[in-house]
């Protein structure tokens, strides 16, 4: 194709390629074992697979209602209110969407605009400061210190400004690990009251928390949960990150704002995914036994690196484990994973990717959603370094 040569304005002249589809393509192109992206390796059920084959025989092929199948809708209703006691109206408060980046990205636009300051925890998701700076919203940063990853609450207050529309809080949290108790939802419910903030908790891996833990949801706190919207994917939970499904939970005035533009900018989600998972869930031990499938994996990672000399920080939840390399080599993380991909064919993620200015914890992260087999292989490799 001919080079286009006029001016082509950009909205991110600073970003680049996110960091997840530089490494899969880089492990991918070299053979090394890919503990880097998180997404999990094995196959998800095959009555999942069967429902949704069942609603495309079946002729379920056009679009979906703008805000998603009423029977998903309901089926996620009643999960919100069995497992969190929390009452989301299928028709009013909550909405199907295009996974949960497509969710967060929506949310942000339909709330946040120029010179609005959005609050967000570093390290952090990597989708969520484009998405605030697209808005012409600005981001102000509070981090998160190791080794616990738990906000500082005086720090917090201290970022509030007039300005402040939107606070952007993750938990079970990735890249980390860390999971949040009902007290720090407390704590952001009680630095939110009398300011007009609303907040978009991000809870993806709210069916992946450890050691007998109860997932903190922001629902939990009904006065916090007047100002949320909650995002949450079927990806994670189901094992089928690349159909793109997620949610949106949000009293019924969050959910029209959300609504005005998600039906702008997906429209409506595809609708024998969504048949198919409403389907799914009905038995709701799919999801709930999915923390215990994955502390045995976690716990499985753990003891096969306890010889190694990678210092692993705690996990209380997600498909991720973060550890110290600093016994093994005192390089930044980006070359030490750049290293640790080309020279022991194991493909991790730098955790200096999840902040905006560099800032490198030395730390790298695993994500151990990977069959026994590879995660066997994996760590064979780290434990001879
Ligand atoms: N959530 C996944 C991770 O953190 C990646 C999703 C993506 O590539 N956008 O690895």
């Amino acid at each position: 194709m001919r080079e286009y040569t006029g001016r082509v304005p950009s909205k991110l002249p600073d970003v680049g390629t996110t960091i997840f589809t530089v490494v899969s393509r880089e492990a991918a192109s070299c053979g090394a074992l890919n503990l880097a992206q998180g997404f999990p390796d094995f196959t998800a059920a095959s009555a999942l697979f069967d429902a949704v084959a069942r609603h495309m025989h079946a002729g379920h092929n056009q679009y979906s209602p703008m805000a998603g199948q009423p029977v998903l809708r309901a089926a996620v209703s009643a999960k919100m209110a069995a497992v969190y006691g929390a009452q989301y109206d299928a028709d009013t408060e909550i909405t199907i969407t295009a996974g949960a980046t497509q969710a967060v990205y929506t949310a942000i636009a339909a709330l946040a605009g120029q010179g609005d300051e959005v609050i967000v925890f570093e390290p952090a998701f990597d989708s969520y400061v484009p998405g605030i700076r697209l808005a012409g919203a600005v981001p102000v940063f509070v981090r998160l210190d190791a080794p616990d990853f738990l906000p500082d609450w005086d720090a917090v207050a201290r970022a509030i400004t007039s300005r402040t529309r939107l606070i952007i809080t993750n938990t079970p949290h990735n890249p980390t690990g860390s999971a949040w108790s009902l007290d720090d939802q407390r704590q952001l419910a009680a630095l939110c009251e009398g300011h007009d903030i609303l907040v978009i908790s991000d809870e993806v891996y709210e069916h992946i928390v450890f050691d007998g833990r109860e997932h903190a949801s922001a629902c939990r706190v009904p006065e916090l949960a007047a100002r949320t919207l909650l995002v949450s994917s079927f990806g994670k939970t189901f094992h089928v990150t690349g159909w793109k499904v997620g949610f949106v939970c949000a009293p019924p005035s969050l959910s029209a704002e959300f609504r005005r533009v998600h039906q702008f900018n997906v429209f409506a989600v595809n609708t024998p995914c969504q048949l198919g998972l409403a389907d799914y869930m009905a038995d709701a031990s799919r999801y709930l036994d999915l923390g215990a499938f994955y502390q045995r994996k976690r716990d499985d990672f753990r003891a096969r690196l306890a010889g190694s000399r990678f210092e692993l920080l705690d996990c209380a939840g997600t498909y991720f484990q973060l550890a110290r390399y600093a016994a093994i080599s005192g390089e930044a993380d980006e070359a030490f994973v750049r290293r640790l991909m080309r020279e022991a064919g194991v493909a991790t993620i730098p955790v200096s990717a999840f902040y905006h200015d560099g800032f490198d914890p030395g730390l790298i992260r695993f994500c151990f959603a990977k069959s026994e087999a590879l995660i066997a292989q994996a760590c064979e490799r780290l434990c001879a370094l």
